[in-house]
């Protein structure tokens, strides 16, 4: 089973998919990761999503990464004593610590800290953004006075969020906490991190999980933006969460900063996903509008390492019709004409290090030599990354013998990660396993020539120095 596409497809899990059979289809229609919602996910259910997609893993031959998202410190008031309160424009409306049931004239929010950061100014978007109001006065702590700018009608534990606060809070809160140890033992392959604000806050999710997984921010807060490089350099990939990244910071910023994170991962070689509302018209109906093709088919044109669906895979009424839409949308963007030029005019320089060197040289030689594949050794899946970053044209293989890694590259632009029973031996191993895989997976055929990467000495990480041409033999041929 093999894509004929780079991008890669995310599939969030939910009611409408969470059976083996609905697994499968998401899996044959292209989904290539699969995101278990963790505000939406107790620990049992979380384990039986991940012994089903295990199931359809085996039955397919084909790893398959699951990512666990973690709801982060989402911020929600209390509740009413006599129904929603009609907030009218002007009107004055208090948020506090008192936690009494509210009406029309204020209500408590559960977040001292938070109570206590907010100054005057400092803007209040409520459910989703629907309703705005500005603090005007901070008369003790824990009361936060403000007028109502956009009206609207508040109920019970609707959203807040702070565009203008820095939030005096770490990444993950204690149901983060018990989530991230329930993900972790069941052996998940990202886990994703919401409302990253700090590039400490990825430090806090590393302290408990190690390297053991990896780890993608999610950028949906104005507060990362100003410090995207180091939030990059500390995450193993990021997310442009467009859904809470359109409520905080206005929805017309949102495309050129996603072109701008892009950019900024694609630069260091860590996959970036561009999520929300890619296909949000198929949770109704059987076809998307022509502006959700228009928009997953730029973020294909950017050179996205993966796009993502949400409540169309995992509430709607057509999860299978979005994925299998998702997957054409990719095909038709990556064989037309101009997608080679622009996918290329976001590729940054050559990085400075060996296997930079090597995954550029590979890149270079199989466009002119047109090969038809990249087959690169990638025990910890650095040498795939770099590999990846380079946008080859020519089809791209990861070999490793590590299976969690394999499951982790799939969230890579144009890899194909392949499971491999044991490292290269020698030169003349290393061919036979490069050359094997590629023809048996139907990337090349017999007599074509393919591009190798990899590190000797074998059998280590980190040791990329060099390139081979080799031909594909025929099947059954002394190899
Ligand atoms: P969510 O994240 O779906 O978990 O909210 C994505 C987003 O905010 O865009
Ligand atoms: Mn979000």
């Amino acid at each position: 089973m093999r894509r004929n596409r780079r991008v890669k497809i995310l599939a969030t899990l939910g009611p409408a998919s969470g059976d083996a059979d609905m697994i499968e289809k998401l899996y044959r229609a292209g989904a290539d990761v699969f995101r278990i919602n963790m505000s939406h996910t107790n620990h049992q259910r979380l384990a039986e999503l991940v012994s089903l997609i295990r199931g359809v893993e085996a039955k397919v031959e084909r790893p398959i990464a699951i990512l666990a998202d973690l709801q982060g410190p989402k911020l929600r008031v209390g509740t009413f004593a006599d129904g929603p309160a009609e907030l009218e424009i002007g009107q004055s409306f208090i948020l506090d610590g008192n936690p009494a049931a509210g009406d029309s004239h204020r209500v408590h929010l559960p977040h001292p800290e938070i109570l206590e950061s907010v100054q005057p100014g400092h803007r209040l978007l409520l459910d989703d953004g629907k309703m705005r109001l500005r603090c005007t006065a901070k008369p003790e702590p824990q009361t936060i006075v403000t007028e109502v700018e956009v009206a609207g009608r508040l109920s019970d534990r609707k959203g807040v969020s702070l565009p203008d606060t820095e939030l005096p809070i770490g990444a993950l809160t204690e149901k983060d906490r018990a989530d991230l140890v329930a993900a972790l033992a069941q052996s998940v392959d990202w886990i994703a991190l919401s409302f990253v604000q700090r590039p400490d806050d990825i430090d806090e999710v590393r302290a408990v999980a190690g390297n053991s997984v990896g780890i993608l921010a999610k950028i949906e807060k104005p507060q990362a933006i100003d410090r995207l490089p180091e939030i990059i350099a500390r995450a193993d990939a990021l997310m442009v969460a467009r859904g809470d990244h359109g409520v905080e910071i206005p929805p017309e910023r949102v495309p050129g900063l996603q072109k701008q994170m892009i950019r900024l991962c694609r630069r260091v070689g860590k996959p970036v996903v561009v999520a929300t509302q890619m296909l949000e018209s198929m949770i109704v109906a059987p076809v998307p509008t022509r502006a959700e093709v228009s928009d997953v088919s730029t973020a294909v044109f950017e050179g996205a390492d993966a796009v993502m669906l949400s409540a169309e895979s995992a509430a709607g009424k057509y999860p299978v019709e979005a994925v299998a839409m998702m997957n054409s949308i990719a095909e038709e963007v990556e064989r037309d004409p101009d997608y080679p030029s622009l996918v290329q005019r976001y590729r940054a320089d050559i990085e400075p290090t060996s296997g930079g060197a090597i995954a550029a040289a590979a890149r270079q030689i199989t466009e002119t030599l047109n090969l038809a594949a990249i087959v690169c050794f990638t025990k910890g899946g650095t040498t795939g990354r770099r590999v990846a970053r380079e946008r080859p044209m020519s089809q791209l293989i990861g070999l490793s013998p590590d299976l969690t890694m394999a499951r982790r590259m799939c969230l890579l632009w144009g890899m194909h990660p392949v499971v491999i029973s044991e490292d290269a031996r020698d030169v003349d191993d290393m061919v036979e396993k490069a050359t094997k895989v590629a023809r048996d997976e139907g990337f090349a055929s017999e007599g074509q020539k393919i591009i190798i990467s990899a590190g000797v000495p074998f059998g280590f990480t980190g040791t990329t120095n060099m390139l081979r041409i080799a031909q594909v033999p025929a099947p059954g041929a002394a190899e």
